[in-house]
């Protein structure tokens, strides 16, 4: 049997979630949720000691329809300290005038998953889809090298996950940097790697 406490709790819970929801879609109060999908894990901001973000957050739409790929045209990197010595640079970089770093996700050469700016706040790296996109950077310069496979894998592992939450939409688009803006981003090798992907779509 239920008790009064286990019913109270579950209704503040709910009021919570619906507000949460609420919050979300549309589009405003960031609240901070992590990503959490079984077999998936990322080195969050903590860990990479990201500063705090600036003012103003926007919320994204959920679900988000498009997903653009880049790399970080900077030396790759193999281990968790390195990477996040690469990854503060870019923060710092990005916050001379945005408020945040403008990745979502970062990958690291050694397949490793790094969170970049919250995965729901809006960014502003794809000029005319800064409002309905995620992006995601790979590490390093791939003009000329081929991104490892822990690094597809790690990627491909990400989608799954944003996917089946809901997150990004059951028929989401990826799409380089350079379909959208006049950029070499994200490098020669790693566009055609991208290309070969089933959801990977020109834009129109
Ligand atoms: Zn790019």
């Amino acid at each position: 049997m239920r008790s009064k406490v286990t019913v109270f709790l579950n209704f503040i819970f709910a009021l919570f979630c619906s507000g949460y929801s609420q919050t979300l879609n549309r589009g405003s109060i960031p609240v901070k949720v992590p990503l959490q999908c079984t077999g998936l894990s990322y080195i969050p901001r903590s860990v990479w000691r990201a500063r705090p973000e600036k003012p103003t957050i926007i919320n994204l739409r959920i679900p988000i329809p498009h997903v653009f790929i880049h790399h970080t045209s900077s030396e790759t990197c193999y281990d968790v300290e390195s990477c996040s010595s690469t990854i503060r640079k870019i923060q710092m970089d990005h916050q001379q005038t945005k408020h945040d770093i403008g990745y979502h996700f970062l990958i690291g050469g050694d397949g490793q998953i790094y969170e970049g700016r919250v995965w729901h706040y809006r960014g502003f790296i794809v000029d005319n889809y800064n409002t309905k996109s995620i992006s995601i950077a790979f590490i390093g310069d791939y003009t000329d090298d081929i991104p490892s496979e822990n690094m597809i894998a790690a990627t491909r592992n990400l989608l799954r996950c944003l996917s089946e939450k809901n997150y990004i939409k059951q028929e989401f688009e990826v799409h380089g940097h350079r379909d959208a803006e006049s950029t070499f981003c994200p490098g020669d090798k790693l566009y055609q790697q991208i290309q070969t992907w089933p959801e990977y779509r020109l834009i129109d």
